[in-house]
Parts: C-alpha cells; structure tokens; sequence
C-alpha cells in the first residue's frame, strides 16, 4: 500500500535552488521544512546563472524577485554570428519585458543562493550545514519515518525526504542505483574578468550576449553580475574523453585548459575580438577558470520511491547541458511546483481519498512533459554553436539554423516564459479528482 497521508513536515537535502525554493514556499503554507547541506555556511559558489521569465516569476512568487533584480545585469537576447566575418543568424530571447513579463537576466550562483539562505533563515527554517547524506536506512509504508544517515555515522528520520541535492544526487542513488548522468561528448570552459578590460575598439558594436560560431567552435560573450560589470567568456567544444563532472584531473590543470581556450590550427582563424578574450584567459584579474562537461540525468519513469516517501527533484531528477541556459530555472520550477502541489493536497484535505504517490505521479507527468520539451531546445541550441562538420551529423530536425526573432520569439518560446505554474497545479490536482 502506497502511504496516503500528505506531510506536516519535510526534510530536504540541499540547500541550494530547487531546496530552498521549495523551503520557502512550503513554509508559507504552514509545511515545516528543514534542512541538511554538506557545504559548510560560507562556501562560495562560482560561476553566474541566466534566469529567465519562468525562473524569475518564481521567484517574484516567493517574494526574492525584489532582492536580486537589482544585482543582475538584465538583457533580452543573446545573438549568434560567424566569427569571424560577424553575420548573425539567429537570436535567442532570454526574456523580454513586454512579452514575456521580464527581460532575462544573469546574476552571480553566490548572490542567487545568498538571497534564497538569508530568506530561508529570516522565516526561521532550520539549515544544518556539513552533513553529507549518504545513504536511505530504512523507508517503508507501514511505519511513518524514513530514516537516513550521514558520512559522520549519524541518523535521521522524515516524514517526507526530498533529495534536492544535485546532479550526482545520493539520494537518486538510493532509490535507484541504476541511474546515473549520461556524458554529452560536448563542453565548455569558462572565465571572467571586469568588463573594463575589454578594448572597446575591437568590439564593432557587437550586440552583447554574443555567440560568435567560428571553424572550431563556438565562443560565448557575455556580460554578467550587477551592471553587467564582469565579461564571462565561454568556450564551447567537443571534447571525446569522458570528463568527471565534479573533479576530474582536467580541472586541476591550468595549463591544459589554458591551452585548450587558445588552441588553434591556423593563425587568424578568429576575429581580433575573440583572439582578444583567447588572450586574457591568462591576464592576472581572470577569475574562475571552470570546467562545464555536458551531462543529462537520462529520462526516468518516476523521480519518488515506491513508498512515495522520497522524491528527487532539481538536477537530481532531470539536469540537462548549459546550452538552453535552463537548469536553474527548472530547478526554480521544481521546487515551487511542488511545495504547491503539497500545499494544494493539504487545503484540499485530498489525503483522505487518495495517496501521495497518485498526487506524485500527476505531478511529475507534468514537470516531465516541460522537462522533455526542456531538453529538446537545450540540444537543437547546443547545435548552433557545433562546428559546420559536427552539425552535419546531426539530424535535421533536431539542428536549428535560424531562430524565430519575431515577437521575441514568442511562438517557440512562450511554452516555457508565460507558464503559469499555479494555474497549472490546479489541473494537476484536478485530474486526482477525476
Ligand atoms: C558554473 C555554473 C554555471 C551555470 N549556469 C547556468 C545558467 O546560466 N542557467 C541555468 O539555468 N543553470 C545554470 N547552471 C546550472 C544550475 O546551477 C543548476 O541547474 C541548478 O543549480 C540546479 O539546482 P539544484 O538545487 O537542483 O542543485 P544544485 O544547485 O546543484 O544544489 C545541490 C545542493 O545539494 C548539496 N549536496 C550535494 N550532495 C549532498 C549530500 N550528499 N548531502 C547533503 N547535501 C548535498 C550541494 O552542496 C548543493 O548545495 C550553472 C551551473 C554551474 C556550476
């Protein structure tokens, strides 16, 4: 017998964007979450992500919209061109004010997950920090507790389990130790530094968000954090060797990486402007030289165990590659949707005529329709900025050449900006009365 009743308490593992989201939201609605996280309190992310209209209405929906707009650098499209002859062909809308609600934005991963903590903590959720879950102890229908362990021997016990814990998730892996994350062959390597130090004479007005595709790949311009006061470079290629996503001997080694932004067959392959960013990898106010393998978490058929006592969500249950920039976004969408799911099951006291797991299947069914149309964008952009060879052996309905620019790319991309996710939980819940 699946367990029926819907939680009073939830412990998540993770605090990061699909765990705190979540936390917040179902904290509103009178579900206590608490929370175990294996980094210690001031660990500091690197990196940026790009937020889009779906993401940020999110978080305008938990109320942190109002606390990093103004720590972002906003912007509504990146462009892509040939380098080195500058010919666009295409444009990929972010976001976009009138359309969508929101331009897009790209804010620092340490601003996002410090806006999200600090809401957490003010609303009084519990966050224990350097506890590593490692593995499920026990979890069956006839008892009311998942019990868990820590790597420092200790034990817990939960209602509901959440694994909210990334894309080499422990938790997926006690409850299905068959799955793990598919390598793409493809990755990027990316850098910043301040903008400032980018000669303006060479950039020729180039609309920014930048993607230039040249013979050997593709390299990404883009500004970043408040103001847009910092330039990422991003170098996208294909790159056979499996890499480890976390630590592979590859991201220890400066110099290879190094080598492997400057590496070019021919002198001169690349426009001034990007043989410029080659160059700076090395200038001494470059932060962050980070290693980007392109894995996906293959699809499943259900992200909770049997019991419906553990879920995944967030990277955990579906992380897709950077192309598409959406998987923080997904993440947001997760975390929200379910809190809204179980918040929804509670006022509707559903709980007495149904259980969890058919509230859990509906609900994913849902998520993963988005997740599978997600992905399917992540890869026709992942192909745009593929060499003219490696583009050839791709199918042609899974390549995109040009992208609908008109009305901010409204007909291709409304799906995923205008969602209305609390609208949509509805017909979820809706469905369980049928
Ligand atoms: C450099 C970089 C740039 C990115 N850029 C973009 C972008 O432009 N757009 C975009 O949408 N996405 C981007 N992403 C991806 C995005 O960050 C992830 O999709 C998103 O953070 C997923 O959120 P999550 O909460 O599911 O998992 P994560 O953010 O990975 O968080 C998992 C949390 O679980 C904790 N944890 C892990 N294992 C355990 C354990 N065993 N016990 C306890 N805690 C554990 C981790 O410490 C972490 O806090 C980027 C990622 C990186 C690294």
């Amino acid at each position: 017998m699946p367990h029926s009743s819907i939680p009073k308490s939830v412990t998540i593992i993770g605090a990061s964007v699909s765990g705190l989201t979540l936390g917040l939201t179902l904290k509103k609605y009178g579900i206590q979450p608490r929370f175990f996280e294996l980094r210690d309190p001031d660990y500091h992310f690197g990196g940026a992500v790009s937020l889009t209209p779906n993401g940020l209405r999110v978080l305008e929906s938990i109320g942190a919209y109002s606390r990093i707009k103004d720590q972002g650098y906003n912007f509504e499209a990146i462009t892509f061109m040939t380098d080195p002859e500058h010919e666009i062909t295409g444009r990929l809308y972010f976001g976009k004010q009138d359309t969508y609600g929101y331009d897009g934005m790209r804010i620092t991963r340490k601003v996002l997950n410090h806006e999200l903590t600090e809401m957490a903590k003010e609303a009084g959720i519990e966050i224990f920090y350097g506890k590593k879950f490692t593995k499920l102890i026990h979890e069956d229908c006839n008892s009311d507790d998942v019990v868990f362990e820590f790597a420092d021997g200790t034990q817990e016990k939960a209602e509901l389990l959440i694994g909210a814990d990334g894309i080499y998730s422990k938790v997926r892996s006690s409850i299905f130790p068959d799955i793990s994350p598919d390598y793409s062959g493809h990755m990027a390597i990316t850098y910043s530094f301040p903008h400032t130090l980018m000669d303006d004479s060479i950039k020729e007005d180039l609309p920014l968000p930048v993607s230039l595709r040249g013979k050997q790949g593709s390299f990404i311009l883009s500004p970043q954090a408040k103001d847009g006061k910092e330039l990422l470079i991003g170098r996208q290629l294909k790159y056979e060797q499996k890499l480890h996503f976390r630590w592979d001997p590859l991201m220890q080694d400066k110099q290879k990486l190094v080598d492997i932004i400057q590496q070019d067959p021919h002198p001169n392959l690349w426009s001034p402007l990007v043989q410029d960013a080659q160059a700076k990898v090395t200038h001494p106010e470059t932060d962050f030289l980070h290693v980007w393998p392109f894995y996906t978490v293959p699809k499943m058929s259900r992200w909770h165990s049997s019991t419906g006592k553990v879920v995944i969500l967030g990277d955990s249950a579906h992380a897709v590659p950077p192309p598409a920039g959406q998987g923080a976004n997904q993440a947001l969408e997760d975390g929200y949707s379910f809190a809204m799911l179980l918040a929804n099951l509670n006022s509707d006291n559903l709980n007495n005529r149904m259980s969890l797991s058919d509230a859990l299947t509906a609900w994913e069914a849902y998520r993963m329709e988005r997740m599978e149309k997600v992905l399917e964008l992540t890869n026709r952009v992942l192909t745009i900025r593929m060499t003219d060879e490696e583009r050839a052996s791709v199918s042609e309905h899974m390549r995109w050449d040009e992208i609908d620019g008109s009305d901010a790319g409204k007909s291709e991309l409304g799906w995923l900006y205008l969602v209305d996710i609390d609208s949509d939980i509805k017909s979820v819940i809706e469905t369980l009365h049928k």
